[in-house]
């Protein structure tokens, strides 16, 4: 190119053709951009089909898979019906055999079951007369039970009335004996290993024979004495009183009872009487402690006899008294220390008031507590609460229970049947039935005489029975009076039964039997040698010798029927006069340690037992009703 060419224009021109095909250039770029853009979308929109066309065929898979597998059960189900369709044509066309049969067999069947219905037919027919015979049979028997019930009815008086004589022919005391186990404490000093071998002071010498046979055998003594039962000393405390418990259906009868411990210390008498069993717990348990002794069992047979008698017609007191050096001291009043005589009353009766020296103090006198019972525990409470007074009262430094006598007193008080209550206004003669007549014509009713036996039965039955018995009426001469032993009577004279009927009865006051069970746990009868023993020991001891043999000096006037009884010669007997003499009953029980280094006590207790078992005071007699009077002012009179 020429110099001094104008090449600007060139340039310029250069540049914009440039700038031109640049522009172009990046509008093509943006036609590019944009066409590459919506082909990026198209393959966006051409893959999201292709999904979906996907996810189809793969649903149109599974539906295929389903459908063919639809497709073969149901190739599969139609084998299966035709198979069973085969098997019901088979069965139809055994069938239609079968129902050509079937009129056939049906008729067959008809016959058989005429036939049974008419073997049936008969046999109902037979049946119907058998059940008019048993139906008769039927009533027979209930005829016949009824006859028999009667008859129980019946032989369960005669057999109250048979018990009744049996108690009356055991009339004399009786006396049990009871051997205790060898204990440790019988070795003394000796050795304990040594205990009942032969040669020592324990060696066994006192041996259960049999049960009314006990001997005593030593070098020096070779002895049996028998008694009306012995206890060996592996005999339970249930056993014992099993052969004590008949007395407590006597005492609901209308005897007093007394049951005794005797014999020296150690020998047992707390544990037959009490038990030695550390318990308090008489009313949790219904079932007696096996080491129940006496009292809680008379106590609580008491109140099982009384719970099948009518309700509200027996009610029971209980006292506990202690007699230490001859004082009585009452163990419920709270003020143990204070002394109680006994006073007989003119009427025979025994009144325990406080002791006093004034005259003037008389009124002041206080009575013997006795509290109102109705069950096993209320007993024994005052019981336990008794000996801890007793313990409490205590003065002497060595064992205080057994220098005293412990009693323990059960008052019982029966309605008596309504032939016995005292009418409200005198009555002219009422009703009286022929059988009773003949009975109550043999014997004139005197106090103190007995009562004719079959009326005692009679008069047994119906408080056993617990039956208002409506018959004769208490005469008004003798109603209301004490015999000659002081117990308290209603009676019946033979005079009054005699007169004709004339008027219906008038309504009476209800008599009241009054009983009494004593049972006491006495002092030992050791015989401590009084020489050398000064002060307490000799007061106590001659005063257990005084009232122990006061005891027995009363058991020998009973056994040899002297007019005079030297009740009371000492307060022990006089305080028990109503029940062990008389018409009481009287149960001595025996307690002997086996060892030899008490032998001579043994023998004396035995001894002692011989003689109280000669005692023979006739048949005994049941207790009669005192007045409702006498009864309702009971609170304030004396002890009977
Ligand atoms: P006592 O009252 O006559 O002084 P205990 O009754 O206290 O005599 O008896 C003395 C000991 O002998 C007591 O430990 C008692 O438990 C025991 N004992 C007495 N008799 C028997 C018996 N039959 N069986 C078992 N132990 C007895
Ligand atoms: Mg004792």
């Amino acid at each position: 190119m020429p110099l001094g060419i104008d090449k600007s224009d060139f340039l310029q021109e250069k540049n914009k053709k440039l700038e031109r095909d640049l522009r172009t250039k990046d509008e093509r770029i943006v036609a590019l951009e944009t066409e590459n853009a919506m082909l990026y979308l198209k393959l966006a929109q051409m893959r999201s089909s292709l999904q979906c066309s996907r996810e189809e065929v793969s649903g149109l898979q599974s539906q295929y898979d389903s459908e063919t597998k639809f497709r073969q059960n149901v190739i599969e189900s139609a084998l299966k019906f035709k198979q069973e369709l085969e098997s019901i044509k088979r069965k139809l066309a055994a069938l239609q055999r079968v129902a050509v049969d079937l009129p056939i067999q049906f008729q067959n069947d008809i016959k058989h079951a005429n036939s049974v219905v008419q073997r049936h037919r008969h046999l109902f027919v037979s049946q119907t007369s058998s059940l008019s015979t048993m139906q008769e049979q039927l009533s027979q028997l209930q005829g016949s039970l009824q006859d028999i019930t009667e008859q129980h009815a019946k032989e369960k008086k005669r057999r109250q009335e048979l018990h009744n004589v049996l108690m009356e022919l055991r009339g004399n005391i009786r006396v049990h004996c009871r051997v205790r186990p060898l204990m440790d404490f019988d070795c003394g000093g000796e050795d304990t290993k040594m205990l009942g071998s032969s040669g020592t002071k324990s060696e066994v010498v006192v041996h259960y024979m049999d049960d009314e046979n006990v001997c005593v055998r030593t070098t020096k003594h070779n002895k049996v004495f028998e008694y009306e039962r012995v206890y060996s000393p592996d005999e339970s405390q249930e056993f014992v009183f099993d052969e004590v418990q008949p007395m407590m259906t006597s005492l609901l009868d209308g005897y007093n009872i007394c049951i005794m411990a005797y014999g020296q210390t150690g020998s047992g008498k707390t544990h037959t009487m009490l038990g030695s069993h550390k318990n308090e717990d008489y009313h949790l348990r219904m079932e007696p402690h096996k080491d129940e002794g006496v009292i809680p069992r008379a106590a609580r047979e008491l109140f099982r006899l009384i719970s099948e008698k009518p309700e509200g017609t027996i009610s029971v007191e209980v006292s506990v008294v202690e007699i230490y050096n001859n004082d009585i001291r009452d163990l419920l009043s709270g003020d143990p220390s204070a002394k109680h005589d006994v006073i007989t009353g003119a009427d025979g009766s025994l009144s325990i008031p406080t002791l006093t020296s004034s005259p003037r103090t008389i009124e002041l006198r206080k009575q013997l507590v006795q509290k109102k019972v109705d069950k096993i525990q209320d007993v024994m409470s005052f019981v336990q609460y008794g000996l801890r007074m007793r313990r409490e009262s205590a003065t002497m430094v060595h064992e205080h229970s057994s220098r005293s006598h412990l009693v323990v007193t059960l008052t019982v008080n029966s309605q008596a049947p309504n032939f016995l209550s005292k009418p409200a206004t005198p009555s002219p003669a009422p009703d009286v039935p022929e059988s009773f007549k003949h009975m109550l014509i043999q014997t004139q009713y005197y106090p103190g005489s007995l009562i004719p036996y079959a009326v005692r039965a009679a008069l047994l039955a119906n408080i056993a029975l617990g039956t208002p018995v409506i018959m004769g009426r208490p005469s008004t001469a003798p109603a209301g009076g004490r015999d000659r032993r002081g117990r308290s009577l209603s009676l019946m004279t033979t005079a009054s039964f005699e007169s004709p009927p004339q008027s219906p009865i008038v309504p009476s006051t209800p008599a009241v039997i009054r009983t009494k069970l004593q049972l006491v746990d006495l002092a030992g009868s050791e015989c401590v040698g009084m020489s050398g023993v000064t002060g307490v020991a000799l007061r106590e001891a001659s005063n257990i010798n005084k009232s122990l043999s006061a005891l027995a000096d009363v058991l020998g006037a009973l056994a040899e029927h002297r007019p005079h009884v030297p009740y009371r010669n000492s307060r022990l007997t006089h305080f028990l006069q109503d029940s062990i003499g008389g018409d009481a009953k009287l149960l001595v029980l025996l307690c002997v340690a086996p060892a030899q280094r008490y032998i001579t006590e043994t023998t004396q207790c035995l001894g002692f037992g011989q003689r109280a078992r000669q005692v023979q005071r006739g048949p005994t007699k049941r207790r009669l009703p005192s007045s409702a009077e006498k009864v309702g002012g009971f609170g304030k009179a004396s002890f009977r």
